[in-house]
């Protein structure tokens, strides 16, 4: 099944289709005229790719592996995130699995300018953007290479 429009949410299958959601319905739309990539979630202790995702009151993620349990805060790089006002995010299909990939928008010098993430549920596969990231603190143009290995 190729992916599926509904509104802003997109309906896909698996993991694949968070590159084809971001790229053409999110970055393209939001971000024009930059570079764009698209990074996949991996967990760092057992290389699954299935998390459950918690949102802080400032809209940072935290993923948890949902085989070995370990956390990780998305693109953490200036450590903004608190885990401790995190809530849940759930599917409207009230499952809270789901895939990861981190869309990013870059500016001129290579830093990133935007950043979309944007999950699809293993369940029932809706893919949507949870977070979007644009201001770091002032010391924090992040190069794109940096935040790719923080997804
Ligand atoms: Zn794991
Ligand atoms: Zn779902």
């Amino acid at each position: 099944m190729a992916l599926k429009k509904k509104g802003v949410w997109s309906h896909g299958t698996n993991a694949n289709d968070l590159d084809p959601y971001l790229l053409r319905h999110v970055l393209k739309r939001h971000c024009q005229g930059v570079p764009h990539h698209v990074t996949h979630s991996v967990c760092s202790g057992c290389a699954a790719t299935a998390f459950d995702l918690f949102i802080d009151k400032a809209m940072h993620i935290v993923r948890t592996c949902t085989a070995c349990k370990i956390d990780h805060m998305i693109c953490d790089l200036d450590r903004k995130c608190d885990p401790d006002s995190a809530s849940e995010i759930i599917c409207s299909c009230m499952y809270s699995e789901c895939e990861v990939a981190v869309g990013f928008a870059l500016m001129d010098n290579g830093t990133v300018g935007h950043l979309y993430v944007a999950g699809c549920c293993t369940e029932c596969g809706l893919c949507g953007v949870y977070s979007v990231y644009s201001e770091w603190s002032p010391e924090g143009d992040f190069p794109f290479p940096n935040m790719a290995k923080s997804v």
